[in-house]
C-alpha cells in the first residue's frame, strides 16, 4: 500500500539553530501548523492559508492514491475472471469438423 502523504515526514532543522532536528509528519503540519524543537522550545508557526492549501493538495492526493489502490485491486480480480472465463470457454468447445 502506497503511504500516505499525511503520513510522510520531514525533517526541519531548528529555527534557532541548535542541533536538534524537528521531525513532523505533513498531517501535523497542516493541522497544528506548528513544528517544535523538542530540545530547546523553538518553533516554526506556519501561515493558516498556506497551511489550508497544502492541506487540501495533500488530501486530494490521499483521496485519489486511495481510489487508485481500490480501483487496482479491481483490476486484479477482473483480470483473474477474464482469464478464468478465458480457460472455460477453451475447454470443451462443440466442434464442428468440414471435410
Ligand atoms: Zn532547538
Amino acid at each position: 500500500m502506497a503511504e500516505k502523504l499525511e503520513k510522510r515526514k520531514i525533517e526541519l532543522p531548528c529555527p534557532k539553530g541548535c542541533s536538534s532536528k524537528i521531525q513532523i509528519s505533513y498531517y501535523d503540519i497542516c493541522y497544528r501548523r506548528e513544528a517544535k524543537c523538542s530540545r530547546c522550545g523553538s518553533k516554526y508557526k506556519f501561515g493558516s492559508s498556506e497551511a489550508s492549501n497544502l492541506k487540501s493538495a495533500m488530501n486530494y492526493v490521499d483521496r485519489i492514491t486511495d481510489e487508485i489502490e481500490r480501483k487496482s485491486k479491481e483490476l486484479e480480480r477482473k483480470v483473474q475472471d477474464f482469464q478464468k472465463a478465458n480457460e472455460r470457454l477453451l475447454k470443451s468447445p462443440d466442434l464442428e469438423i468440414k471435410n
